[in-house]
């Protein structure tokens, strides 16, 4: 294999510097003209920085001529070329992740530090506990960056007056903690978690089991769901989570949807404007000034291509393999009407992905959101659970050892620079828990 995809993986072994302007031209993705199917492998490649050539096939000739194939309409799409010439008929990310060498088992039997998570606190959190010589293991189920590695640019992060992409700034960050020796296993995920002998023992979706001396959850958030009718049928047929970097290049010369009134709903909005013909956002409620930040309001208002409308939800999706139309409703009068739409949006926010404490003694909120250090106590009394004479670190689960940093802490705030600070700050607490208890 040669070329940027070859450079791109060196990096994954050595940390040299990403490649944040990569040539296009060394993985192709051949797809079908109009079809969205394949969306995910767009938005795998792009979160994970791997340079590759969408083309559309329009025909069978066109598919002759290319491909060198017949059966245009009964072929598996979206056809994946690896630069060595080998093709992969509509594979999932996780096939295209094994197929580059990404997925690998954990080397050692036991760790200092576990993390969960591989986005800004996770990544973070590997960076600081690698480089200062703790043996590290990062599990992240599905590419770096979390919701960071969504966003076309994130504009208010520190030292990027220009702003910087998610995708890129994690890609630095792997290539940092990988550089430093943390270990990060890929397309792997933590689904139940068991408390023993000062230790954290991880059962992971594979069946093997993680085990460390010390753990940080950076789970974050999962997108919320419109929660109607049909949302599983049409997701990445028209229907989309999140900021849709991905797909933003596929939406010329159409009318896209937004759903939300947030600054994510926001970024996407203007992202989004830079490539569709027209950008429609859809608020439930009557104004943006509490929900989204004035440079996004000003963006947006100066924007001739975007439209805002206020007070509706979406009620129902309509299509047949792909998404066709919306009813939207109106939130004041009650009345509902019916839109065409191909391509929707949603960002609004998310929940916790804390399915796997339920069953531990890590406290969490009525959201589900893990509550840690100050917030645990009681008239200033630790929680009955809580095993030690001193009171949990700030960062500190209601599990000695175990913290949780990023989102999917109680009362985050919800930045990348918090979450990296997050990150960051729990690996002092790390060293001082293991020179307590270890
Ligand atoms: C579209 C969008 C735009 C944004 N723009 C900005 C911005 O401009 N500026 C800013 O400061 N903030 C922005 N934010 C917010 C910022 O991205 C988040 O605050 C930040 O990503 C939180 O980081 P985190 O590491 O805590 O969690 P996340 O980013 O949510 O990462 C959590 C990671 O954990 C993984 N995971 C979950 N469960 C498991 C498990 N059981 N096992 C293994 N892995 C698991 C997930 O796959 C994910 O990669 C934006 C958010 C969005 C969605």
């Amino acid at each position: 294999m040669t070329g940027e995809l070859e450079t791109k993986r060196a990096a994954r072994n050595m940390g040299t510097p990403p490649k944040t302007a990569t040539k296009a031209g060394e993985m192709k993705v051949f797809g079908r003209a109009g079809s969205t199917v394949g969306s995910d492998i767009r938005d795998y490649l792009s979160r994970t920085v791997v340079a590759f050539d969408w083309v559309d096939l329009v025909d069978a000739d066109q598919c002759r001529d290319m491909l060198g194939l017949g059966g245009f309409e009964t072929l598996d799409f979206p056809i994946v070329e690896f630069p060595d010439g080998e093709r992969v008929f509509a594979p999932k990310p996780q096939d295209i992740a094994a197929r580059l060498g990404w997925v690998t088992a954990p080397r050692h039997e036991e760790y200092d530090l576990s993390i969960y998570g591989g986005g800004p606190a996770g990544l973070s959190a590997a960076v600081y506990a690698a480089s200062e010589g703790l043996r590290t293991i990062l599990i992240e189920r599905f590419a770096v960056g979390g919701q960071a590695g969504t966003t076309s640019a994130i504009e208010n992060y520190m030292g990027f007056p220009e702003g910087i992409s998610g995708a890129d700034l994690a890609e630095r960050a792997r290539q940092q903690a990988v550089k430093f020796g943390a270990e990060l296993v890929m397309m792997e995920e933590g689904v139940k978690a068991r408390f023993e002998n000062d230790r954290i023992h991880v059962d992971l979706a594979n069946g093997s089991q993680l085990v460390a001396k010390s753990n940080i959850c950076a789970t974050g958030v999962e997108y919320r769901r419109l929660g109607i009718a049909d949302e599983e049928r049409f997701l990445g047929m028209g229907l989309f989570y999140g900021a849709g970097v991905a797909e933003a290049p596929y939406c010329k010369n159409e009318d896209v949807f937004v759903v939300g009134g947030g600054n994510s709903a926001g970024q996407a909005v203007m992202h989004l404007a830079d490539h569709a013909d027209k950008v429609t956002m859809l608020v439930r409620g009557s104004s943006l000034a509490e929900t989204l930040s004035e440079y996004l309001i000003t963006r947006i208002e100066a924007r001739p291509n975007v439209e805002v409308i206020y007070n509706v939800e979406v009620a129902a999706l309509d299509g047949d393999k792909i998404l066709r139309r919306m009813t939207l409703k109106d939130l004041k009068t009650e009345k509902t009407r019916d839109l065409d739409a191909s391509r929707l949006f949603v960002c609004i926010g998310g929940v916790p992905n804390t399915e796997w404490a339920k069953d531990t003694l890590i406290k969490r909120d009525r959201a589900g959101y893990l509550i840690t250090g100050q917030d645990l106590l009681d008239k200033g009394r630790a929680p009955d659970c809580w095993t030690l004479d001193r009171q949990p670190y700030y960062l500190e689960t209601s599990v000695p050892g175990s913290f949780a940093v990023g989102d999917v802490r109680h009362d985050s705030i919800k930045r990348v620079a918090s979450a990296v600070g997050e990150g960051a700050m729990a690996v002092s607490f790390v060293h001082r828990y293991l020179a307590e208890s270890h």
